[in-house]
């Protein structure tokens, strides 16, 4: 027996005095397009809920795409029976017979939508559980903790059943807080941090500084992927390509010393605030992390966020390496983060950084450089924008956002 429609459901705690409506508007579409590839699907919002008629479309394919939508608390497989007390009874015994551990208790929660359905609810508790009891002569009823709760909705036209509850992947709806420009490097923390910014509800578009040649095709390639598997959650996503070569060479050229990394650093920065403020995005978010490299201390941090303006946001800032990694491993991109190519900042890496550097002998430094505004205004402008689109590849009935 297969399911014929899935419920899908909102976490009330986000939905606390927010605009519900379009909390769920903004869900409803992410799930259209995680489920583009199945055609047959159909969508309908009613009572708080998404309910998706499946159309031959197969659930089990369906489970992945579903647990990565930000936004949804659970989501339940459901069947349909016609509004006849013998075919529900037959239908609730075929799906208690499904439950996987098998259960010892159980309870039926009837619920009456359509009132013309001559019998009420309680008396349908009592005729379905009867049913189920007789099949199973060894399960028992409790109503306060029951190992399965098996739920039939008597609607207009039909009747709905399901049992399994799966949890979803919680957070806000993906772009209901805004959006933001996430600095992707190929490290470990970026996707992460771009993970967790997303399930705080932000849209995201990702920069990628470069040095082409010096850096590889490959490297760019990595970046792409690890994009790709953010991209599960959310979509297709803006990738921008800087090339930071020049720019790069020419800091370099006039300055080598322990400042290096932060002029380098805030160079970068402006040019992410010039790409997010052309694109409507709120804030920064970067794979930061406390303490964990020489541009990460707090004195290195505010040198180099003191170059721009916008908002940063660290979603990593106060976790350890290993919480880090964990969920770098849960979503898929530890695997990619840990393959072996160069970065752009680890080219010309002064033999040591600053932990302490001073934002006066930074600035004072800078202005010395008075080609650096047209060396950012160029970088911004030979920068390649590219779609990350997992989707657009593979067109078939099995892929998800992957
Ligand atoms: P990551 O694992 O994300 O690379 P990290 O611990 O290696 O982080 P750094 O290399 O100091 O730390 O980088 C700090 C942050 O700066 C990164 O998390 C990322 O947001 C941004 N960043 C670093 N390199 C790049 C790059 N080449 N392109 C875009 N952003 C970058
Ligand atoms: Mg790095």
């Amino acid at each position: 027996m297969k399911p014929e429609q899935v419920v899908l459901r909102f976490g009330e705690l986000t939905l606390k005095g927010r605009n519900r409506h379009r909390f769920e508007k903004s869900v409803l579409n992410t799930v259209r397009g995680a489920l583009r590839p199945w055609r047959t699907i159909q969508y309908n919002r009613e009572f708080g809920r998404i309910v998706l008629r499946l159309g031959g479309a197969d659930y089990e394919a369906l489970i992945d795409p579903l647990r990565r939508i930000f936004g949804l608390s659970s989501f339940s497989p459901a069947y349909t029976a016609a509004l006849d007390t013998e075919e529900l009874k037959e239908r609730a015994v075929r799906i208690m017979r499904q439950a996987n551990p098998a259960p010892a208790t159980f309870k039926v929660n009837v619920r009456r939508a359509n009132k013309n359905f001559p019998i009420d609810s309680q008396e349908m508790n009592r005729i379905i559980g009867g049913a189920v009891l007789r099949a199973f002569p060894d399960l028992k009823v409790d109503v306060h903790r029951p190992d399965v709760e098996l739920k039939i909705e008597l609607r207009e036209t039909e009747a709905l059943l399901y049992s399994q509850v799966k949890p979803g992947a919680g957070g806000f709806p993906y772009g209901s807080n805004g959006k933001a420009m996430l600095m992707l490097s190929g490290g470990i923390d970026s996707p992460v941090a771009g993970y967790l910014a997303m399930r705080q509800g932000l849209a995201l578009e990702a920069v990628h500084f470069h040095s082409y040649p010096y850096t590889s095709e490959r490297s760019q390639q990595k970046v792409k992927d690890l994009l790709a598997k953010l991209c599960g959650y959310a979509g297709p996503i803006k990738l921008h390509m800087v090339p930071f070569t020049s720019l790069q060479t020419r800091i370099h050229g006039a300055y080598r010393e322990n400042l290096l990394i932060t002029l380098l650093r805030r160079s970068m920065m402006r040019i992410t605030e010039r790409l997010a403020e052309a694109s409507g995005a709120g804030a920064i978010v970067t794979g930061e992390s406390l303490g964990q490299v020489a541009s990460q201390t707090l004195p290195s941090m505010n040198a180099i966020g003191s170059a721009v303006q916008l908002p940063l946001i660290r979603p990593l800032v106060c976790m350890e390496k290993q919480e880090i990694i964990r969920i770098a491993e849960s979503i898929g991109t530890y695997e990619l983060s840990i393959l072996p190519y160069e970065d752009c900042c680890t080219l010309f890496l002064p033999p040591s950084p600053s932990t302490n550097p001073n934002p006066k002998v930074v600035r004072s430094i800078e202005s010395h450089m008075n080609w650096l505004e047209e060396e950012i205004e160029a970088a911004v402008k030979s920068t390649e924008t590219v779609v990350i689109d997992p989707l657009a590849k593979r067109q078939d009935e099995t892929a998800g956002f992957f």
